[in-house]
């Protein structure tokens, strides 16, 4: 049998930008969408954020890519269409997906809100969905998902930057929460001011913690601390300021995507501190025992967060006006912004304006 081509596949036409090997470049590309099925919503997209696991996935740093791949997952837009059994969502509603579009729906963590963990997640770009045709992610025009997956973003928050919300802001919320590092008063650093960091921020910030930013670019300490809210701000690199800082946090949300030692950060840990990863570098990270035993400290990690979760998490964000800082750019801009986030030179997300700047060739 001759494979069809993604753009024979489904019925709806699509149009976006993908990679098509290692390099990570991104070109345009024809493909297509499913058609909308009884639980599916379709929806124009508006926007979508770049996340650094873009970055990663285009390059196949983590080994799991597939070619083509249309990247993105902090995709939000309009709704254009529902299925006759939708029950959330109408036409005209402002919805978001995030990292996921599929899990199991009866295991063990599916039934306990936990989908994100799920042994058969699909995730939303270069995944086998359950008909066996790839999953697609936003750098594209329009998106179709199971309703379950998809988020309600409340008519108060802007679009263009509430979409990292989908993806760095619940990779830091639900860390917070979970491993109860929300508590007021409580002093908690960030590591790795980007994407992820600057939502670990303004997140903390709204939950009443202290926080303190460990970052390796010190151009980054004004803003970290006059506009982003942060109440103080390390060089990592800094033995000074990293030595008399040691013993005072009671946890730490580490969101740096490339290999870093992690010592340092376990020494400024209280006892029984906590030193979360959520960063995904493609290298292991080296840990001493030692650094861990003297002082019964932790270190754990977390990955994305469930769907009733995430919805808490923008319905939290509306309340404590939390959005991400952003630098919109059109498509056309996606491999040079690529570039730039590899450097650390982004404030602090990319996101791209998809409905002005995706221009379908249909
Ligand atoms: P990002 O915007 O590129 O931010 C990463 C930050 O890490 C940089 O801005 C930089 O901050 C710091 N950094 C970069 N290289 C470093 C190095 N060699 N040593 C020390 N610090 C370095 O990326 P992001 O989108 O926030 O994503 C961060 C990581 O989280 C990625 O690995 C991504 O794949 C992963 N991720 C995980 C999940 C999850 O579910 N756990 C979800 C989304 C993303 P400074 O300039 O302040 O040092
Ligand atoms: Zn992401
Ligand atoms: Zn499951």
């Amino acid at each position: 049998m001759v494979a069809k081509l993604p753009e024979e596949e489904h019925p709806k036409q699509a149009f976006g930008w993908a990679a098509r090997d290692e390099s990570g470049v991104l070109s345009p590309f024809n493909f297509s969408r499913r058609a909308t099925g009884e639980k599916d919503v379709c929806f124009k997209v508006l926007y979508c954020g770049m996340c650094h696991s873009d970055l990663h996935m285009v390059k196949n740093e983590w080994g799991t890519s597939t070619y083509p791949l249309v990247p993105g997952h902090e995709i939000v837009g309009v709704v254009t269409e529902v299925g006759s059994k939708v029950e959330k969502f109408k036409v005209g509603d402002k919805v978001g997906v995030g990292c996921i579009v599929g899990s199991c729906h009866s295991c063990h963590n599916c039934t306990n809100n936990l989908e994100n963990y799920c042994a058969e997640t699909i995730l939303t770009y270069g995944a086998k969905y359950y008909d066996g045709t790839i999953t697609y992610g936003g750098y594209s025009d329009i998106m179709v998902a199971d309703e379950h997956f998809i988020v309600r973003i409340p008519d108060t928050l802007p679009l263009d930057s509430t979409a990292p919300l989908l993806c760095a802001g619940i990779t830091v919320y639900s860390p917070l929460k979970y491993y109860g590092l929300d508590k007021p008063g409580m002093h908690v650093g960030v590591v790795g001011l980007g994407g992820l960091g600057h939502m670990a921020v303004k997140f903390a910030k709204g939950m009443g913690v202290k926080v303190t930013v460990i970052s390796t670019s010190p151009s980054k300490k004004q803003e970290a601390v006059e506009h982003l809210g942060a109440d103080s701000f390390l060089v990592s690199r800094d033995q000074d300021q990293m030595k008399a800082t040691m013993g005072t946090m009671d946890g730490i949300i580490d969101t740096v995507s490339a290999t870093h030692p992690l010592v340092p950060l376990i020494g400024l840990l209280k006892t029984n501190g906590k030193l979360i990863l959520v960063g995904a570098p493609e290298k292991p990270l080296e840990l001493a025992a030692f650094p861990l035993l003297m002082g019964r400290k932790m270190v754990g990690g977390s990955g994305i967060g469930g769907m009733e979760e995430t919805q808490e998490m923008i319905n939290f964000a509306a309340k404590h006006n939390i959005t991400a800082d952003i630098e919109v750019i059109p498509i056309e801009y996606v491999n040079t912004a690529m570039e730039r986030m590899l450097k650390a030179d982004v404030r602090y997300r990319f996101v791209i304006d998809i409905s002005n700047t995706i221009k379908s060739t249909h």
